[in-house]
């Protein structure tokens, strides 16, 4: 008895895509796949199921290249081609790179190439929230609990940069940024050849260890604040949460693709954020490390002659006082626990 196969399919066969893959790894030859037909796809609508698929090379060299249903039905002539579903005829046809694109005219075939793009990007999106739908309570969760610590983290940012001065605040950032935390001083040159008063000054290494935590005093105008990006990811995560995986389920079956983008977008958006205002509250605690502190008033002391001297000291564990000059501009109180930095949610997982 011989098996026959159903080849006219009524609606787009998408499920048997894997089974043409491993046909095609096996074999390599794709007119030998049980569901292709051999003869010319008819004019008219045609949809692309797999685009741009090769045959493995080692199969091109030991069994040759495939024919084409439409220019060389018995003679081999492609190694790269699409495998295309007919809704008029119902049926499937490998075909060449060759004349994909001349076969089908009045834009028919390059439509449906946007329609398989669509339906792909639309496959991973489903994939992804599948899998990671069930997090959006622990991320409002995350985010809830963490607003109050950005809060913080924002004020305490404020008021040191404010105490530092923001053209100041932004020399040492620079001077930092530039040598990997490196601090340097700039000294006047005179040189061993007994010239005296030569121009040539010289930039030095200052300290014997790199300034920590300086990321945090880059201030850019597009960088929303700690707590702003905290609170959005708080305002809009419960929105798209579902009760249950059947909700879900319903939802990313009905839901247009701009929704199901969006949702993936604020879900990946949270993570981000998540991720970023963490790494700043590290930073900003390295920042404020005694011996940080002590190095960078050490090194203003040096670098400093023409404008006030900064000084910048941690009074006691929950104090940072800023100094310019012999006057104290700001006194910063730390919240208790500070420099205790909240896990983050394990990653989101790919599609
Ligand atoms: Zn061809």
């Amino acid at each position: 008895m011989t098996a026959v196969l159903k080849q006219q399919f009524t609606a787009r066969p998408d499920y048997l895509i894997p089974h043409f893959h491993e046909h095609l790894t096996i074999f390599g030859q794709p007119h030998t796949w049980s569901y292709h037909s051999h003869e010319k796809p008819p004019p008219g609508e045609i949809e692309v199921l797999v685009r741009d698929f090769h045959i493995p090379e080692h199969h091109i060299r030991t069994k040759g290249l495939a024919p084409c249903p439409i220019c060389s039905p018995n003679h081999p002539q492609y190694g790269r081609g699409h495998l295309l579903w007919s809704p008029i005829s119902g049926k499937l046809y490998a075909v060449g790179h060759c004349c994909g694109h001349n076969h089908f005219v009045n834009g028919v075939f390059s439509e449906s190439f946007v329609k398989e793009r669509k339906r792909r990007e639309r496959r991973l999106m489903e994939a992804y929230l599948e899998k990671n739908h069930a997090r959006v309570a622990e991320f409002a969760r995350f985010a809830l609990n963490l607003e109050p610590a950005a809060r913080e983290h924002d004020r305490i940012v404020r008021l040191l940069i404010s105490g530092l001065t923001l053209r100041r605040t932004m020399e040492i950032y620079r001077l930092a940024a530039g040598g990997e935390g490196n601090l340097v001083v700039y000294r006047d040159g005179k040189g061993e050849d007994g010239e005296r008063g030569s121009l040539r000054g010289q930039l030095e290494r200052f300290g014997t260890y790199p300034l920590k935590g300086y990321e945090v005093l880059r201030k850019s105008r597009s960088k929303k604040s700690a707590e702003a990006r905290i609170k959005r990811a708080a305002a809009i995560l419960p929105m798209v949460g579902w009760q249950t995986y059947e909700d879900a389920f319903a939802w990313l079956c009905e839901a247009p693709d701009a929704d199901l983008r969006k949702l993936s977008g604020v879900l990946q958006d949270a993570q981000q954020d998540f991720k970023d205002v963490v790494a700043e509250m590290n930073d900003l605690s390295s920042f404020l490390a005694r011996d940080n502190l002590k190095l960078l008033t050490a090194w203003s002391k040096e670098q400093d002659a023409l404008q006030a001297q900064l000084g910048i000291y941690r009074s006691s564990d929950l104090i940072v006082s800023v100094w310019r000059g012999d006057r104290q501009v700001k006194s910063i109180s730390l919240p208790e626990g500070f420099g205790e930095v909240p896990v983050l949610p394990d990653p989101l997982q790919a599609a």
